[in-house]
């Protein structure tokens, strides 16, 4: 009972309006009898005044009271508004009396009222007197209860008092009901979402159309979240199937070639050996790209940042990588405005992308060919480029050459040994440490990698 927020919020809702219907209906109804009552006192005044006036003119003209005048007034008082007299002469005699139309009425039990006594049951007695001589008296019963026609009244003011407090609960009620529902739909639906999305289920999209601003804030987060489930979950997908597809080649050649050599096909020379050794290493390789291509996109990737002087650390680097590029006859070139372009980088993190992007430079640029690594010094960032007039990358593969197991062209890369996970692994690095790569190409001119990192200014200190 009451363990979901519809009935909880429903129970709520019901609450508050049960009671302010109940506490409105009391307040009107004791108003508005409060307010009768001095009504009715007001018009009972007035009325025993008239009485007063009509036998005090009738006493003026005649020089008597004969009760006479006030025959009819008499009836239609005692019958509207419960008021019953008795009329004295100056000498005390019994000149006119209503009130045994009260008894006949039966209305003696109600009598009641200030001033009433038990012996008389009157409730006022007033002195008649014209020009202050004494001509009589008044004696007033009046009748406790209400009348006919005001009980009459105030039955069916009652009635419709509470009528339509029943109506105010039932309304109240309805849209009680109605508003819970509304309020707790978004959440349920979004329940339900989440059971399905427990089960696998990624096709999931909510619409929040209709519903309270915080739960379309909600369900748009949600859509977000299951958009991204869907994302990762295309990228295991894609990533199962292509290293299926890049440890498929090396295996079936591997896996033929040494059946060739058990069942004397071959013989173990030591050439094929090599190339038996090579592919071998292929997957040795493989694997541990994609050891460091996992670890480079680890959104918690612990970076050793260290303030780096860029013409520093490239002189190092050309230095070091130089003798590749006399070895195949590419002429290798370094620009760089000197010293001050600095940037927080991790060390080696940064030597695997450069070392990256100037291999690549060397293994795409044929002999004669020439790599340049140019250092800029731009406002905020820091920018290095590789240039290389080699091969090219065609407009077709440019958008994909950073999507891993990406190879320009596959039997060439097959030949050169690329497996495509190079430039996934640069990129996963250079965002890693907040920065950009962009690349320029046109198919037998040459490439250019560039590189942009947040600089670090002349008196920043980390
Ligand atoms: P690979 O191991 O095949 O080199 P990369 O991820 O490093 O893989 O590169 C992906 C593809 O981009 C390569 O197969 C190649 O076609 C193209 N590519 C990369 N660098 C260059 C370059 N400097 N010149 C021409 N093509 C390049």
């Amino acid at each position: 009972m009451f363990r979901t927020l519809h009935s909880r919020l429903l129970l709520a809702f019901l609450i508050v309006s049960v009671s302010g219907v109940v506490i409105l209906t009391l307040i009107i109804q004791i108003g508005v009898r409060n307010s009768f009552n001095q009504y009715l006192d007001v018009r009972r005044e007035e009325q025993m005044n008239r009485m007063v006036e009509i036998l005090e003119g009738e006493y003026r003209q005649k020089g008597e009271i004969t009760g006479e005048a006030i025959g009819s007034l008499l009836h239609q008082q005692g019958m509207t508004e419960g008021l019953f007299y008795q009329i004295y002469d100056e000498k005390g005699r019994l000149l006119a009396d209503s009130t045994r139309m009260m008894e006949m009425m039966g209305m003696m039990g109600k009598m009641g009222g200030v001033g009433r006594t038990e012996t008389t049951g009157a409730t006022a007695t007033i002195p008649l007197a014209v020009e202050g001589k004494p001509i009589g008296k008044l004696v007033v019963y009046q009748v406790g209860g209400n009348v006919e026609s005001q009980t009459i009244f105030l039955h069916s003011f009652y009635q419709s008092l509470f009528l339509s407090a029943l109506v105010m609960l039932i309304v109240s009620f309805l849209l009680s009901w109605l508003f819970s529902k509304e309020l707790t739909s978004g959440l349920r639906r979004l329940g339900e979402a989440v059971r399905e999305l427990k089960g696998h289920n990624y096709a999931v999209e909510l619409t929040g159309k209709g519903t309270p601003q915080e739960m379309q804030d909600l369900i748009l987060s949600f859509n977000e979240l299951v958009h991204s489930l869907n994302r990762q979950e295309r990228l295991r997908k894609e990533f199962t199937n292509d290293l299926a597809h890049e440890l498929r080649t090396p295996l079936s050649t591997l896996r033929s070639q040494i059946e060739a050599f058990r069942d004397g096909v071959w013989e173990p020379t030591p050439e094929r050996l090599a190339e038996t050794h090579g592919e071998l290493m292929r997957l040795v390789r493989l694997v541990n790209e994609m050891e460091q291509l996992l670890m480079a996109e680890n959104p918690n990737l612990p970076l050793r940042k260290e303030k780096i002087d860029l013409h520093h650390f490239l002189s190092q680097l050309v230095a070091q990588i130089s003798p590749l590029f006399q070895e195949k006859g590419v002429s290798f070139h370094y620009e760089s405005p000197g010293k001050g372009v600095s940037i927080w980088a991790d060390r080696d993190r940064l030597m695997q992308i450069m070392m990256n992007l100037i291999n690549n430079a060397l293994k795409y640029t044929p002999p004669e060919g020439k790599v340049t690594l140019i250092l800029r010094k731009k406002e905020d960032e820091a920018e290095i480029e590789v240039k290389d007039t080699g091969v090219g990358i065609s407009e077709e593969d440019l958008p994909h050459i950073f999507e891993r197991f990406y190879r320009g062209d596959k039997s060439r890369d097959r030949r050169t040994g690329g497996i495509g996970i190079g430039l996934s692994i640069v990129k996963a690095l250079v965002v890693a440490h907040k920065g950009r790569i962009e690349v320029k190409s046109k198919p037998g001119k040459g490439s250019r990698f560039i590189l942009s990192f947040p600089s670090i200014s002349y008196h920043e200190n980390r």
